[in-house]
């Protein structure tokens, strides 16, 4: 992946089949000085993004071709950290998202303004960015996490977190020890613009879990939240 900071230019990967929406959203990103590429079919799209290697991905869910775009973030999730936000055309589409728990970093229902758009990938970027931060090592049992290096490891093993679980991660540690409220978590997590269900908490705590196993000591606190203790 390539720097965000600094002068790299970043890019990203737009997949996405109407015409109009793609050149729409090249259009905004490219007056911010992204590099984009568009690729308008899901079965061509992990090719484009692991040719692009892109610091974000936009992806629509109805495709054409075999996969719809909630495939392609399955399949790109098994060795691809790298930034998701989703376009929707359905309600039911939005459900099967948080069901399904891709690791998607965020999503937005069609119709939606390009300037949105811009401005939930700059949010997910800027959360995304390293922090500065006293604690950088933090070891749970067999779990091992490193804020600075954005590492973490099971029995040694490196484990792959989307770019929000991770941010969900590092916003917990850096709050071991207090009880905190799913209200609190999405503000300190996913920042305090962000707008969107709250079951968004559960999901992403629930893929932690699943991700890092039992020695995460990460407590559901009835009628509050959760708790890394
Ligand atoms: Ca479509």
């Amino acid at each position: 992946m390539s720097s965000v900071s600094g002068t790299t230019t970043p890019t990203i990967v737009i997949v996405e089949d109407e015409p109009d929406i793609a050149d729409l959203l090249a259009l905004y990103f490219t007056r911010e000085e992204w590099s984009v590429s568009i690729c308008d079919n899901a079965d061509r799209a992990l090719d484009v993004i692991r040719a692009r290697q892109p610091d974000f991905v936009i992806l629509d869910i109805g495709l054409p071709g075999e996969q719809d775009g909630l495939d392609v973030c399955r399949e790109l999730r098994k060795t691809n950290n790298v930034p998701v936000l989703f376009l929707t055309a359905r309600d039911d589409e939005v459900d099967r998202i948080l069901g399904l728990e891709l690791g998607a970093d965020d999503y937005v229902t069609k119709p939606f303004s390009p300037r949105e758009i811009v401005a939930r990938v700059k949010a997910i970027m800027r959360r995304g960015a390293p922090t500065e931060s006293a604690t950088t090592r933090v070891e749970f049992g067999t779990v091992v996490v490193d804020l600075e290096r954005r590492e973490v490891r099971v029995n040694g093993d490196e484990i792959v977190l989307a770019a929000q679980e991770f941010a969900l991660l590092d916003y917990l540690v850096q709050n071991t020890g207090i009880a905190l409220s799913r209200e609190q978590i999405l503000s300190g997590a996913w920042g305090p613009d962000w707008v969107g269900d709250i079951r968004t908490v559960d999901v992403h705590i629930r893929q932690l879990r699943r991700k890092l196993g039992d020695d995460l000591p990460l407590a559901t606190v009835r009628g509050t939240g959760y708790r890394l203790s």
